[in-house]
């Protein structure tokens, strides 16, 4: 596999502020930053403290942290985006992830297209 438990990635460097990152919003369970390489006017990522490296690898003690995680999204989101905006996961090599920490992409501000490439 890609992805290893036990693996630190480069959001665990943002969450312990040893590097710098855009931080919008930040709480005992989860992180938001604006996403470093935008693809959307507004791009920003909800994460979670917690070290899951990706949605195949939640289980079902971590519910009530997914649940976090989207309200988290939701709230931040509406604020900023009130026309909409589109919630992404990539998960795994087809899905292009390429940071192995669960994160939720946030994008608005201009008008998305369906199906995604
Ligand atoms: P993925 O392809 O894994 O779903 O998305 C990872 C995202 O993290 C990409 O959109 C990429 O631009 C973003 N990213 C990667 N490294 C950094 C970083 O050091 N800082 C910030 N703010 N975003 C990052």
């Amino acid at each position: 596999a890609k992805w290893n438990k036990n693996e630190s990635t480069i959001f665990d460097k943002i969450i312990q502020k040893q590097i710098p990152a855009d931080i919008i919003y930040e709480d005992d369970h989860c992180l938001a930053f604006n996403d470093v390489n935008p693809q959307a006017p507004t791009h920003f990522l909800v994460i979670p403290k917690k070290r899951i490296p990706l949605l195949d690898a939640s289980e079902e003690c971590d519910k009530d942290l997914l649940g976090t995680l989207m309200l988290t999204a939701k709230k931040l989101a509406q604020e900023r985006l009130p026309n909409g905006y589109r919630l992404v996961i990539n998960n795994g090599a087809d899905g292009c992830q390429s940071v192995y920490h669960l994160h939720i992409h946030i994008l608005g501000g201009r008008q998305m297209s369906w199906p995604p490439g």
